[in-house]
């Protein structure tokens, strides 16, 4: 019997919901306790202190010396109040995690004794051992020297007795080895252009943030299930599996009512957030069986980056502790629904106005759809290095697939906004308006908001939807760091927001009203920007036709996709704002292909193995029970036994079809991989990989499949697709 899986499935009836960070008081009381936020540093800090850290965040100003010895200090005080005896720098290298190193505030004396310190230069950079992170070659290994410098911007953290300091993380060169320099970079040029472009509407505005909401997907499955499954436990999909005869077919698990289990997990990581700051507002069930979904309130767009990193991490700690394991990869299951993190994304000023929202007068409308058009925008016009950024070997089986987000990048906009635009486009010509059509023009960009408000449409198939007072891409794949695709976007739209204001200046400067060169200009980018816009299904074939007379590209190719961040476009626009320099870019390209290689290697290798040493073993076992009871037929029937052995014999060669199939193919494929690995330049071993040892797997899969169809269910060691979709 395939003891493992029997085993879990036995014990799993009689696992229970469990509480172990039950929490009877309100969270109001305990939100944010672990965090070191404003209130805390008033508490902790001198107000030189304090308003350095201040300055520092809001202004971007250095933080001097012996200011930074007074911080530390008091953030140890903090910490260690907190339980805390070690502290660890936090950062987020090339490979969608966070790394940590712990290092302890103790301190032995020579004299005898020790003390507890924590200095400055602790807190403002370290020099972890870099060569062990992924670098795309930007350090040679005789210079691997890597530094994590403190983001005051994000506030520091105790994590199980550990103050976590959120920080950047690069090379000795200065160049970025992780997300979040970059991504910061971004930040700061889009503050630039767009708080530029409110001071047509404004004059007040000083800074404009991006606000960041992800909704965060993921599939729960039981610690017992999942440890007799070396696919789930070393890939985070099951690379075999036979179809489960019911799985969301019924749609009965999108929103229904959430299992004991998985409640109490939800309530338990819910408590550990909320004392983290993780503002986090929905839970519901999603459209597979056993996928969930949670998303917090919308934050500022590195905050909100850092938090769902953090939420990741606990999620995984605590799940252990409920013996269950999220998966967070984009397809576990083959045939039904995979997981996205949509990117909800909007801009909001340092008085409180989201720029992405309809407002109440004409005046504020017009901001509104300036931003809504800009962005559109800068969405077509890097619609290559938009789609690369969310590109991964994991989230390539959503890429292009139904379920998913198409390859093709379109905008939604609802139908009644589109009518908006149509009508601007109509109206607005070169020439001066005349005072009636200025008024009317006025009056029907001043309804907007009411027009909005009961046309909440919304369309699931598009990858970047408006809706109603932000943007949702909904491309991004549930494993990665968002902070990767909203680099991209963010810079682009900071380019474009330069480029709007370049052109409506030179209008004024010819003598055209402010208003009308702002109206004029809009209407041009309307123009050019309509191939993008579109409201039907996004699945569909009708579309994938219509977007190619429209010239928009389609990329289904993962290699393709991947290779958009070196779109010439997209390598100008990253200089043109120091967000990625030359040697980042490629380094970055290169990182991913790597990643792709090892991804494939080791699903490669693991496909191999099972097949070998778990299926095909099992396949011969159930043989040889079939051969003894043909032997036993002829023992008792004798002659007659023949007419009653066909059935046994016909499932007996079956088998040994499907077996005779998989050990060729897996021998092909090792052929294949021997290949790839002499292959030394990486593109072209990455190549290799995809075109020619990928293909493998679907082949080899289908047999395995149809094996698990014919085999005593006794005998089957994997836990199949029912029991880890339906059981909990
Ligand atoms: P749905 O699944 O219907 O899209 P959810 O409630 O699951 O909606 O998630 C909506 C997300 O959008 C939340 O994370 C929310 O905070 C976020 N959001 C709302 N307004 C903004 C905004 N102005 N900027 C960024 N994110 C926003
Ligand atoms: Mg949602």
């Amino acid at each position: 019997m395939a003891t493992l899986r029997f085993r879990a499935l036995s014990e799993l009836a009689s696992k229970k919901a469990e509480r172990f960070s039950p929490s009877t008081e309100n969270i109001s009381k305990y939100f944010s306790e672990n965090v070191f936020n404003r209130a805390k540093m008033r508490q902790y800090l001198s107000p030189e202190a304090y308003d350095a850290v201040i300055s520092a965040v809001e202004e971007g100003r250095r933080i001097d010396r012996k200011v930074a010895d007074q911080i530390a200090a008091g953030m140890k005080a903090w910490a260690m109040d907190r339980g805390a005896t070690h502290y660890a720098h936090w950062f987020q290298p090339l490979n969608d995690t966070t790394a940590e190193k712990h290092d302890s505030f103790f301190e032995p004396l020579r004299s005898g004794g020790s003390f507890e310190t924590f200095k400055g230069s602790m807190l403002v950079q370290q020099e972890p051992d870099a060569s062990s992170f992924p670098s795309g070659g930007l350090r040679n290994t005789f210079e691997a020297r890597g530094y994590t410098a403190w983001d005051p911007s994000s506030p520091a953290f105790v994590l199980e007795g550990t103050l976590c300091i959120p920080t950047i993380f690069v090379a000795y060169t200065g160049e970025a080895l992780d997300f979040k320099t970059p991504h910061i970079k971004s930040l700061n040029a889009l503050d630039k252009a767009a708080t530029e472009v409110c001071q047509y509407f404004d004059k007040d505005v000083k800074k404009v943030n991006v606000t960041l909401g992800w909704e965060q997907e993921y599939f729960l499955v039981d610690e017992g299930l999942f440890l007799a499954r070396p696919d789930l436990m070393v890939s985070g999909r099951t690379l075999m599996g036979n179809i489960s005869a019911k799985d969301q077919q019924l749609e009965d698990h999108y929103f229904g009512s959430i299992p004991n289990r998985v409640k109490a997990f939800m309530e338990d990581f819910e408590v550990e957030s909320y004392k983290l700051g993780i503002p986090l507002k929905t839970r519901h069930n999603e459209v597979a069986p056993n996928q969930y979904e949670c998303a917090p309130m919308f934050e500022e767009a590195n905050l909100a980056v850092d938090h769902n990193l953090l939420l990741m991490t606990l999620m995984h700690r605590i799940a252990r502790r409920h013996k269950l394991r999220v998966l967070f990869h984009e397809k576990p299951f083959k045939g039904i629904n995979g997981s996205g993190k949509h990117a909800n994304w909007s801009l909001m000023t340092d008085n409180g106005t989201n720029l992405l929202s309809p407002g109440k007068t004409p005046k504020t409308n017009t901001q509104f759809l300036t931003f809504l058009i800009n962005t559109m925008k800068a969405v077509d016009e890097h619609a290559p290095v938009l789609l690369s950024s969310i590109a991964s070997f994991s989230n390539s089986h959503r890429l292009g697939g139904n379920e998913a987000p198409p390859s093709i990048m379109s905008v939604f906009l609802g139908t009644t906004l589109s009518n908006i635009l149509d009508q601007i486009e109509e109206r607005i010509t070169d020439k001066k308006l005349s005072p009636d059509e200025k008024t009317e023009i006025k009056l029907d960009i001043g309804r907007i908001p009411d027009i909005l408000l009961d046309n909440t449409d919304r369309n699931r198939t598009s990858p970047f939807a408006f809706t109603g007072n932000r943007f949702e891409f909904r491309a991004v794949g549930s494993t990665s760091n968002v902070a990767s695709p909203l680099l991209v976007l963010n810079t682009a739209v900071a380019q474009q927001l330069v480029k709007f204001k370049i052109e409506v200046d030179a209008l004024i400067e010819k003598g055209v009203k402010k208003d009308e060169a702002i109206l004029q200009v809009l209407r041009q980018i309307i123009v050019e920007t309509k191939r993008i816009r579109f409201e039907g299904n996004g699945y569909s074939q009708e579309w994938k036709e219509e977007a190619e007379r429209r010239g928009l590209a389609s990329i289904q190719d993962l290699l393709v996709a991947l290779k958009g961040f070196l779109d010439p476009k997209a390598i100008a626009l990253f200089e043109e704002f120091g967000v990625l320099n030359l040697s980042e870019i490629h380094s970055r390209y290169d990182v991913r292909l790597e990643a792709l290689v090892k991804k494939i290697q080791i699903e490669a290798r693991l496909l191999g193995d099972l097949a070998t040493n778990h299926i095909i073993p099992t396949a011969i076992k159930y043989q040889n029970t079939l051969i003894d009871n043909l032997k036993g037929l002829k023992e008792v029937l004798g002659n007659e036994a023949k007419s009653y052995s066909e059935p046994q014999i016909e499932t007996l060669k079956m088998i040994s079809d499907h077996v005779m199939v998989i050990r060729t193919k897996v021998n092909e494929m090792v052929e294949q991989r021997k290949v790839a690995n002499n292959t030394e330049e990486l593109e072209a071993k990455a190549s290799h990989y995809y075109y020619k040892v990928l293909p493998y797997f679907e082949e080899i899969r289908y047999h395995i499949d149809k094996l698990e169809t014919l085999i005593d269910d006794e005998l089957w060691p994997l836990p199949k697709y029912r029991e880890l979709l339906l059981l909990i």
